[in-house]
């Protein structure tokens, strides 16, 4: 199992903001904002560039998640980010795929 799925299964604890049947959305361990959450399919993919076809439901679920995310949060009139690294240069360390949202300051552009 994945980190990720573990902590969807619940036998890693974390702070949950929301979950569906297809998504969990919970607050990053070591946060880079204020609001710092990922958004993770609940059926892991390893990474963005290696979904398939078949996934488009669940990459369309993960999208909608956002905003839904970001207005339980409080944080869809200030603004915030969407990242998901891929690979050892795109700075990604789980491999599980996940989106990055993160808000409650400005946050600078390009990024590092
Ligand atoms: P990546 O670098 O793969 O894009 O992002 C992985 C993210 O997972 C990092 O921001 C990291 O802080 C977070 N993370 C790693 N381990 C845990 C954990 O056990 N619990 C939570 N909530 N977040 C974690």
């Amino acid at each position: 199992m994945t980190l990720f799925e573990k902590i969807a299964a619940g036998q890693i604890p974390a702070q949950i903001v929301d979950r569906t049947p297809d998504w969990i959305a919970f607050h990053d361990i070591q946060p880079q904002a204020p609001v710092h959450v990922l958004i993770v399919p609940i059926r892991p993919i390893a990474r963005v560039g290696a979904a398939l076809p078949e996934d488009a439901g669940v990459l369309g679920q993960l999208l909608l998640a956002v905003g839904q995310v970001a207005r339980k949060l409080g944080v869809d009139q200030s603004g915030f980010r969407v990242v998901i690294n891929h690979g050892q240069d795109g700075g990604e360390t789980v491999p599980h795929l996940h989106l990055h949202l993160l808000a409650g300051r400005p946050l600078s552009w390009p990024p590092g």
